[in-house]
């Protein structure tokens, strides 16, 4: 039996803007079905490689691979409809619409197999059942993140945390294998913290992977199987949580001894 290939890798990632060099060579994994934290300070590149994995940025140089198929370069809703999807902040012209409407309009996947398994082919489907599908679909996302009750008011009138998981639920309806979360606690309340965490952890146990940009290292070390160090543009270390906490570069350059 020949392992398969991990669900994300990225080899020899390069971003330059100018004479900035944002992403200098890193290379990782992120294994199936882990919750994989990125650590490093502020600029050392995260959310620039998760734009290069993601399809918002063409890298300079390098390759991201995707359940071993090489998707660098790809445009972003190519990416998204293989499975790979990172969480956007809610546009402008979305928060003037319903949480509904904005988990209507998320891009429906139609790829089978996840929690919102869609059974039927979709020629033997009608526009009315596809309809009536997508709406059974947005009820048991909106329930799952426990923002049902939200879903008639604006996005534009959600706190900060509600949504945040507005965001995962928009994500989410895309059918992905592997979710890329760039800072999706911030500005969110304990307790909606909690229960977006605990979400995440469901998710991981039904099979999806994930890599997580977070600040808060009590939430990485508690929450993280895995975790990559950044720094300037590099990658500083990699490993298990208490690998990484007495790693001395990673001491040195980035928890401050
Ligand atoms: P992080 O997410 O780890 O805080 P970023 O990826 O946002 O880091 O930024 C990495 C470096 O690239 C920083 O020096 C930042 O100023 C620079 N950078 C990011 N995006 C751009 C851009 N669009 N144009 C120019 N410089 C950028
Ligand atoms: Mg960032």
């Amino acid at each position: 039996v020949v392992d398969s290939p991990p669900p994300l890798r990225v080899t020899d990632l390069e971003k330059h803007f100018g004479g900035i060099t944002a992403v200098d060579g890193v290379s990782f994994d992120v294994h199936e079905g882990t919750l994989t934290g990125l650590i490093g300070p502020n600029g050392a590149g995260k959310s620039t490689a998760f734009d290069c994995i993601t399809g918002v940025y063409t890298p300079d140089a390098g390759t991201v691979e995707f359940n071993g198929e090489d998707i660098t370069g790809l445009e972003p809703f190519e990416i998204c409809n293989r499975g790979l999807v990172r969480t956007f902040q809610i546009a402008r012209e979305l928060e003037k619409m319903t949480v509904l409407e904005n988990l209507m309009l998320a891009p429906a996947g139609q790829r089978g197999e996840s929690l919102w398994q869609s059974v039927t082919p979709i020629a033997r489907r009608g526009v009315a059942a596809e309809e009536r599908e997508l709406r059974e679909r947005v009820w048991e996302t909106l329930e799952f993140f426990e923002i049902d009750h939200l879903a008639a008011s604006y996005a534009g009138t959600l706190s900060g945390g509600q949504r945040k998981l507005l965001e995962l639920s928009r994500a989410l309806m895309t059918d992905p294998d592997v979710v890329l979360l760039d800072e999706p606690l911030a500005g969110v309340n304990p307790s909606l913290e909690k229960k977006l965490l605990e979400r995440i952890h469901d998710l991981r146990e039904e099979g999806y992977t994930f890599l997580l940009v977070e600040h808060d290292m009590d939430v990485i070390m508690t929450h993280c199987e895995r975790v990559i160090v950044m720094h300037q543009g590099r990658k500083l270390a990699e490993g298990t949580p208490a690998e990484i906490t007495s790693n001395e570069r990673v001491i040195d350059a980035y928890l401050g001894g």
